[in-house]
């Protein structure tokens, strides 16, 4: 059985093993500070005797070093090293989560947590419901205050009838029936049962950042963390990003929220006027007829794509030949054809091929786009044209 020096000290990382056993990659030793993985902290990598550990995880109860390409023996007696600022990293990453969530969990009480990850890439914990932006902000100055308050952060365990269990974050069902509970306390803020790995005291976190807020789904919001120097350049950044932001909308930081949330309500008003106005136009359009054949069509402004949709329905199923270009960022092409004489897909690939752009579709409806938006009105003309010539030709 190996001993997990991990579970009373997480400051060692460097130390001398027995090799137990070795069956290919997969090394064991009679003492380890390598962390499996678990409670959503991912594995220690490091050395054995200079050989990288890829990754450590437990099987069929035991803890084994997977080390490709090893010239280990039962019995080799080896120097070992946890890569510690990785190691440490995510210590504080766990606690910053504990720490986190405590503080989301005095603005929002009823929060629960469905998933925790911590690598060195990514910090998140996904709670079972909403978080606001002021939400966050009160929490991480509460969780910022307990970091300067420095803290201590201790482990004690407990019996599962325990009626101190009571005061503890725990999911009883995810702890095997028998075992006794791994309780992490921080200052008298928090209390969670965990058999993660976190540091002594929160001053050690230095600071922690929330930089994203996403949905998970049924699962609810995954928020986003960093501690550490992390936490202190992607604050930097941000508040940089939002100076530079109220500038380009020339308002003060303190009213950007308010001013961008303006801007958006005054552009979505725009929107759907510019809508309104092409909805009107585009189905009183000109027609011009050739061969017994009507053709209609235009350019606008690029507003909502279905309203172009329908409209290229419409005049389709009136068996004309429809051809409308909307042009905003690029410009963006629908043609429809009431006729089994203009083929939509073939005039379409073969015009737009000359502007580099790029359309598909059937026979009797297809849709494309070019990236130039300077191009549209020739575009227009020529896919006219196009159609036209093809109509003249037909009998
Ligand atoms: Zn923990």
């Amino acid at each position: 059985m190996t001993e997990e020096i991990f579970r009373r000290d997480g400051y060692a990382f460097e130390f001398e093993s027995n090799v137990l056993s070795v069956e290919a990659d997969e090394v064991e030793l009679d003492i380890t500070a390598f962390y499996p993985g678990g409670g959503g902290q991912v594995c220690d990598t490091g050395t054995i005797r200079g050989l990288e550990v890829k990754e450590t995880y437990y099987k069929a109860g035991k803890i084994v070093h997977k080390v490709p390409g090893n010239d280990l023996r039962k019995g080799d007696v080896v120097w070992c090293s946890v890569d510690w600022d990785r190691r440490y990293d995510l210590m504080m990453g766990h606690t910053g989560e504990h720490l986190l969530f405590c503080s989301l969990r005095k603005q929002v009480p009823e929060l629960s947590v469905n998933k925790i990850f911590i690598s060195p890439e990514s910090k998140y914990v996904v709670v079972d419901g909403e978080v606001s932006w002021e939400d966050i902000r009160s929490a991480l100055v509460f969780a910022n205050q307990a970091i300067r308050d420095n803290l201590p952060v201790t482990k004690t365990i407990m019996s599962r009838d325990d009626p101190e269990l009571e005061k503890v974050r725990i999911k009883k069902e995810r702890i095997p029936e028998g075992e006794d509970i791994s309780v992490v306390s921080i200052g008298d803020i928090d209390l969670s049962a965990c058999s993660g790995l976190h540091v002594m005291e929160t001053g050690e976190l230095e600071m922690i950042f929330v930089d994203r807020k996403v949905s998970a789904g049924k699962d609810g919001t995954a928020v986003h963390f960093k501690v550490g120097n992390a936490a202190k350049d992607a604050a930097m950044l941000m508040a940089n990003a939002c100076l530079e932001a109220s500038d380009a909308i020339e308002s003060k930081p303190e009213d950007l929220v308010r001013a961008v949330s303006n801007l958006k309500n005054g552009s979505e008003t725009l929107r759907k006027t510019a809508g309104r106005f092409v909805r009107k136009r585009i189905m009183d359009l000109p027609t011009q007829t050739v061969n017994g054949v009507d053709v209609v069509g235009g350019v606008f402004p690029a507003v909502d794509r279905n309203v172009f949709a329908d409209a290229a329905e419409m005049y389709k199923s009136s068996g004309k030949v429809c051809i409308l270009v909307s042009a905003g960022d690029s410009v963006s092409i629908i043609l429809s054809s009431g006729t089994e004489r203009i083929d939509c897909r073939d005039v379409l690939s073969k015009v737009l091929a000359d502007f580099g752009g790029r359309g598909g579709g059937k026979p009797d409806f297809a849709q494309g786009g070019i990236a130039d938006a300077d191009a549209a009105d020739e575009a227009f003309f020529r896919l006219r044209e196009e159609i036209v010539q093809r109509l003249q030709l037909i009998k």
